[in-house]
């Protein structure tokens, strides 16, 4: 299993279907399992994808529509009841601020989890941690609704042959991780000379907008684009109307952002079949992937770093 991966939890806008559940998601990426949008449901949905509630560690939620939050209740619950005593960070765009209360004490529970709240004011960084920093973007829906994007910051990999060939090791290594140079028999070695540049990996979360400048940047280079598409093109009048994308809209945004890979969600109950908005998405995007519920997709392997040769 990859330690960097999206567990599609349901696919449904609007309402559930006999094929697909309430819209939401989980991204795996190392030690944080971040939850996107529990719509309702999502608790099932958990188990049924082999995902446990107490693993969570971070919930984002775009706009309070319900498919997007009303399967918070019962994971916050059922984080309690698993015994999560751990904050658990909840981030969310702040005029929401008065629904998220309701959802958080929805029903008579014994409420012990410690949630962090992160009402979100307006376009930047939300939040940082160790490896990985969250920015949210206004979107154009009907309620104030926001992207988000996870990036981790660019790093070094080290060359364990150029370390070799300039005798550093042991405590040394670190040493030069933290200081940039070591001195090793008299002899000054940089960290320049025994890494190359990794390039940071990134995710982007686009749910329900408008086609929109702001969900191009928050895509903008992403290894990894989960886009809403909730109609096709022959339906673009009702995308318009309610302010959502259809499935060409979402490969275009993919195709001027120059993500690497996109994952479509959020259709129609209109549709039962996927497959018809990723042929169109295709027509603008190559790596298209229509998901169904309990989907798992990893997050594209790192892009080789350019413009470095391992040396020693
Ligand atoms: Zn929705």
């Amino acid at each position: 299993m990859s330690n960097r991966e999206l567990v599609v939890l349901g696919t449904s806008s609007q309402v559930p279907t006999r094929e697909r559940a309430h819209h939401g998601a989980v991204l795996r990426w190392d030690d944080e399992l971040v939850l996107f949008d529990p719509g309702e449901g999502t608790q099932r949905q958990l188990t049924l994808a082999g995902v446990s509630a107490a693993s969570i560690t971070r919930i984002c939620i775009t706009h309070l529509h319900g498919d997007h939050c009303l399967g918070l209740p019962g994971v916050l619950q059922r984080m309690t009841l698993d015994g999560v005593d751990r904050p658990v960070d909840l981030y969310f765009p702040a005029s929401g601020q008065e629904y998220v209360d309701r959802l958080r004490h929805a029903s008579a529970a014994h409420d012990t989890l410690p949630v962090r709240e992160h009402p979100v004011h307006g376009d930047g960084p939300v939040d940082t941690w160790p490896g990985l920093a969250l920015h949210a973007r206004a979107l154009d829906h009907r309620i104030d609704a926001y992207g988000w994007r996870l990036q981790e910051p660019d790093g070094r990999r080290m060359l364990p042959d150029a370390l070799a060939a300039r005798g550093v090791e042991g405590a040394d290594i670190g040493r030069l991780v933290r200081e940039g140079v070591v001195h090793v028999d008299g002899r000054r070695v940089s960290v320049e000379e025994v890494s190359e540049p990794r390039p940071g990996q990134s995710f982007a979360f686009v749910m329900d907008t408008r086609r929109c400048d702001a969900a191009v940047d928050l895509a903008r280079g992403v290894d990894l684009l989960v886009c809403e598409s909730t109609y096709l093109t022959s339906e673009q009048d009702l995308a318009d109307s309610y302010a959502h994308l259809t499935a060409a809209q979402a490969g275009q945004v993919a195709a001027a952002a120059g993500a690497r890979r996109l994952v479509l969600t959020h259709f129609s109950q209109r549709h039962s079949d996927e497959t018809l908005f990723a042929e169109e998405a295709r027509g603008f995007f190559p790596d298209v992937h229509a998901a169904r519920d309990l989907d798992r997709v990893p997050v594209p392997a790192r892009r080789p770093s350019e413009g470095s040769q391992p040396r020693g």
